[in-house]
C-alpha cells in the first residue's frame, strides 16, 4: 500500500509499505478520507510539536474515515463492510485515568501521527475495534473523517459547561473554532460570537449559525461590548487569548483549546476579581456518539468546512493549502485516489 511518510522537516515521501494486519480486537480499515490538521502541517514544517519530536519516519494524518475490510480475533466478521469514523487515540483502558473515564489523559495513549505512532494517511490502517465508530450511510466520507475535529468542539463545550442561555465567545475561526461555534449552538448557547482576522472564515461562521462576528484587526474585542459567560480560545494567539479573557463575565469560564506558545501571560487581577475559571483541554473522551448524532442530524455541518480534495500523491499541496489560500479552511486527502 502507499502511505504519506514524514522523514524530516519538509521531507515527505509517498512510500510503499506492507498492508498491516488486524490483530486481536482490531479491524483493518481501507481509508476513504483524511482531513489535514494544523498538527500535520506543524510536524511537516517544524518536525515537532512541543515535547513530541519526529525522530523516525512517521505516517501523518489522524482525521480519518473508511470501510472495514477485515477483522482480527474476537471481532465480529459482520463488521466487514461497515463505514466507520476512526477515533485516532487508543488508551490502555486500565490505568487510573482510564478507569476514571478520562481516557484522553491516559499516559499510555497511542495516538495516530504523534511520534512515534504512525497516522492514517495511507491506503489501509488498523485500529482497535471499539475506536472504529460506525456511521450512517447518509454521512459523507468527509464528514465521517471530520468527526475528529468535531469531537474537539464537543469536548471544549463540555469542559466549558455550555448550556441553554450561555453567551459564548470563540477566538479563532479555523476548523476547530467553526465546529466549536456550531457545537455551542447545539448545546443551547443563545449568543455565539466568533472573532478572527480572516473575513472569509468569519463569513462562514455566520453562515454556520454564529450570532455575531468580530474582525479583531478592525474592532478590538474590548470595544465590542461583549460580556460572554464562556470563552472558547481556539486561536492559540496570545493577544486574542488575553483580550478574550478580559471580556469574560463574572464567574465565567475560559477553555484553552488553541495551541500557541508554551507560556501565556494571564490578566490575573481580572481572573481573580471575577473568579474566572481557566482550564486546558487535551483532545477528547467519549465524544464520538455525540459527534455522530450532531453531524447525522444536521445540527452541525462539517461538510461545509471542506475547501479542497487531494489525492495521496499531492499530500504536500494539501499541507500547503491553508498557508497559500486565505479562503481555504479544511483540505481533505483521499488515499485511494
Ligand atoms: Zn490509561
Amino acid at each position: 500500500m502507499r502511505a504519506a511518510v514524514l522523514r524530516g522537516v519538509r521531507d515527505l515521501v509517498i512510500e510503499q509499505r506492507p498492508v498491516p494486519r488486524a490483530g486481536a480486537g482490531e479491524v483493518l480499515v481501507r481509508v476513504s478520507a483524511v482531513g489535514v490538521c494544523g498538527s500535520d502541517v506543524h510536524y511537516y514544517e517544524h518536525g515537532r510539536i512541543g515535547d513530541f519530536v519526529v525522530e523516525a519516519p512517521m505516517v501523518l494524518g489522524h482525521e480519518s474515515s473508511g470501510v472495514i475490510v477485515s477483522v482480527g480475533g474476537g471481532v465480529s466478521p459482520d463488521r466487514v463492510g461497515e463505514r466507520v469514523s476512526i477515533e485516532p487515540g487508543v488508551p490502555d483502558l486500565t490505568c487510573e485515568q482510564c478507569l476514571a473515564g478520562r481516557y484522553n489523559l491516559c499516559p499510555a495513549m497511542r495516538f495516530y501521527a504523534t511520534p512515534p505512532i504512525d497516522g492514517s494517511l495511507a491506503e489501509f490502517v488498523v485500529v482497535h475495534a471499539a475506536f472504529a465508530h460506525t456511521v450512517p450511510d447518509s454521512m459523507s466520507d468527509d464528514a465521517a473523517a471530520l468527526l475528529e475535529p468535531l469531537s474537539v468542539g464537543v469536548w471544549a463545550n463540555r469542559r466549558a459547561g455550555t448550556t441553554a442561555g450561555s453567551r459564548v465567545l470563540i477566538t479563532g475561526a479555523g476548523p476547530v473554532g467553526l465546529v466549536a461555534a456550531q457545537c455551542a449552538i447545539a448545546f443551547g448557547a443563545t449568543e455565539v460570537v466568533v472573532a478572527d482576522i480572516n473575513p472569509h472564515r468569519l463569513a462562514l461562521a455566520l453562515e454556520l449559525g454564529a450570532t455575531g462576528v468580530i474582525r479583531v484587526d478592525e474592532t478590538p474585542i474590548s470595544d465590542s461590548g461583549l460580556e460572554p459567560t464562556i470563552l472558547l480560545e481556539c486561536s492559540g494567539h496570545p493577544g486574542s487569548t488575553r483580550d478574550g479573557i478580559l471580556a469574560v463575565a463574572r464567574a465565567g469560564r475560559v477553555v484553552l483549546v488553541g495551541m500557541g506558545g508554551d507560556e501565556l501571560a494571564l490578566p490575573l487581577s481580572h481572573v481573580q476579581n471575577r473568579e474566572i475559571e481557566v482550564t486546558g483541554t487535551f483532545r477528547y473522551a467519549n465524544t464520538w456518539p455525540t459527534a455522530i448524532a450532531l453531524a447525522a442530524s444536521g445540527r452541525v455541518d462539517v461538510d461545509r468546512l471542506v475547501t479542497g480534495h487531494f489525492p495521496l500523491d499531492r499530500t504536500e499541496d494539501a499541507l500547503a493549502a491553508g498557508k497559500l489560500d486565505p479562503t481555504s479552511v479544511k483540505a481533505v486527502i483521499n488515499p485511494a485516489s
